[in-house]
């Protein structure tokens, strides 16, 4: 008899904070793992184990694979040394990985640093010799041919089948990890592969993963729009949301496309209003256009039934509580139809990162415990003008504000008139439920309270 090889793939969760996994619509579906599925030889016994869903319980496995993003790693190390223990080989991988692997092989018997896919079936092949290495390193291959991942690995509650249609960004943003993960050159994946993806997911609801759905330049302006006009020739009828930057309106016939083809929101990496932040967060491209032009952007792609999620963020370094008001007064007023919030955190690889840790301004630094606090939610470095015990208080202030049910009630209305659509609009009002429910979960409002901040 063939000895049956069972691959065990685990998907960690945060257990300090839910975060986005308090919503069942703000679940993502754990794409890395479903395509490492997808390359490991069809004998293989296969098992998922997604903490969006269910919490982990030990499964007897021949190799584990475990990915984690920062704010989930500390579970991850959790997990890998219960399989460490026994000498079973675990494989970890994933952005923190790749930007810290010194520290992940203290739990690991082997880390993939990089774009797995290109070395997966390599691994695979010298586990089976007994050959397994300490270290691969994935290659950024220019054109992306994943395969298509296991869906049927997948938990069916996923609400959004997620898709990534490219990768990488130019952008190089102080406060974000894209760039040192997948580089600075935008990489497609080939149009059709896309396409025949997305007729076979079982979701009528999709999100593109890409950090930027259009790209920086006219090829990749080009790219989306031949993308978008294969969905509406295939007949493909899902509705899809995805990321993009605020060039996404620079184009009519990119919006028109988009809509036909089925977008109904698309989130803006706004950050924030104030020039000395921009400038902090090197964002060049909203520097370039300026502030006074983004409610004219959403009005532009509002007008084509798509809804504007706008991000932004608070804890610069030049933020004082005059900048977090001002900011909160410039997001009540904006036109954007949702409002995600996070407070800025230095992720590993970033170049916030290199700059807190050489001035030894990390205040929570007992890894690999304290990375679960790297999630977007709370004050991790010492602001330069703000004592932890001032910034909490004002950014419950700022939320309170920002969330407030009238405006909230507001922003529905205007969705409505503007996008034509009641379905938009009320996703959009979903999207601000639940970025409220997560914020205000986050910050243990409650609690702050009781401590009389
Ligand atoms: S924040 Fe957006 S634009 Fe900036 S580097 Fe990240 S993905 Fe690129």
């Amino acid at each position: 008899m063939i000895d049956k090889k069972t691959l065990l793939l685990v998907y960690p969760a945060n257990q300090l904070r839910a975060g986005f996994l308090i919503n069942r619509d703000t679940k993502f579906q754990p794409l890395a793992l479903g395509i490492l599925a997808a390359l490991t030889p069809p004998d293989w016994k296969i098992k998922l184990i997604d903490e969006n869903f269910r919490t982990f319980n030990y499964y007897k496995a021949d190799l584990v694979a475990i990915t984690g993003f920062t704010a989930t790693i500390t579970r991850a190390y959790q997990i890998a040394d219960i399989y460490k223990e026994k000498n079973i080989p675990v494989v970890m991988g994933g952005i923190h990985v790749s930007m810290c692997p010194d520290e992940a092989l203290q739990h690991a018997h082997t880390i993939v640093t990089g774009e797995a896919e290109t070395i997966w079936p390599q691994l695979i092949e010298d586990f089976l010799k007994g050959q397994l290495k300490h270290r691969y390193e994935g290659a950024l291959e220019q054109t992306i041919r994943s395969p298509k991942p296991r869906r049927d690995l997948f938990h069916p509650a996923y609400i959004f089948a997620s898709i990534q249609t490219s990768r990488g960004c130019p952008m190089d943003c102080s406060f974000c990890s894209v760039t040192a993960f997948n580089g600075r050159h935008y990489r497609f994946r080939p149009i059709e592969d896309v396409l025949d993806e997305l007729e076979e997911t079982p979701q009528p609801y999709v999100f593109f993963l890409d950090d930027n759905i259009i790209g920086y330049n006219s090829e990749a302006r080009e790219r989306a729009k031949k993308l978008f006009q294969g969905i509406i020739d295939r007949g493909i009828k899902k509705l899809w949301i995805s990321q993009a930057s605020i060039n996404f309106a620079d184009d009519d016939e990119v919006l028109e496309l988009a809509a036909k083809s089925g977008c109904k929101m698309i989130f803006l990496g706004i950050e924030t209003e104030g020039l000395e932040q921009l400038q902090e967060a090197g964002k060049k491209l909203n520097i370039k256009r300026g502030v006074s032009s983004f409610n004219d952007t959403f009005r532009k792609i509002q007008k084509h039934g798509i809804s504007v999620i706008a991000g932004f963020i608070f804890g610069w370094d030049t933020d004082d509580e005059k900048s977090i008001m001002n900011r909160v007064r410039y997001i009540r007023a904006c036109e954007a139809d949702a409002i995600q919030t996070s407070i800025l955190t230095p992720l590993p690889g970033t170049r916030m990162w290199t700059k807190f840790e050489t001035d030894n301004r990390l205040r929570l630094k007992n890894f690999p415990e304290d990375w679960q606090h790297y999630d977007y939610s709370d004050m991790t470095f010492y602001a330069n003008k703000l004592t932890p015990e001032e910034f909490y208080p004002i950014m419950i202030r700022a939320f309170k504000r920002i969330y407030s049910f009238p405006i909230m009630i507001k922003r529905f209305i205007r969705t409505l008139i503007r996008t034509k659509s009641i379905l938009v609009a009320i996703w959009s009002f979903r999207s601000n439920y639940n970025y409220r429910r997560m914020t205000f979960s986050s910050m243990k409002i409650k609690d702050y309270k009781r401590h009389k901040y």
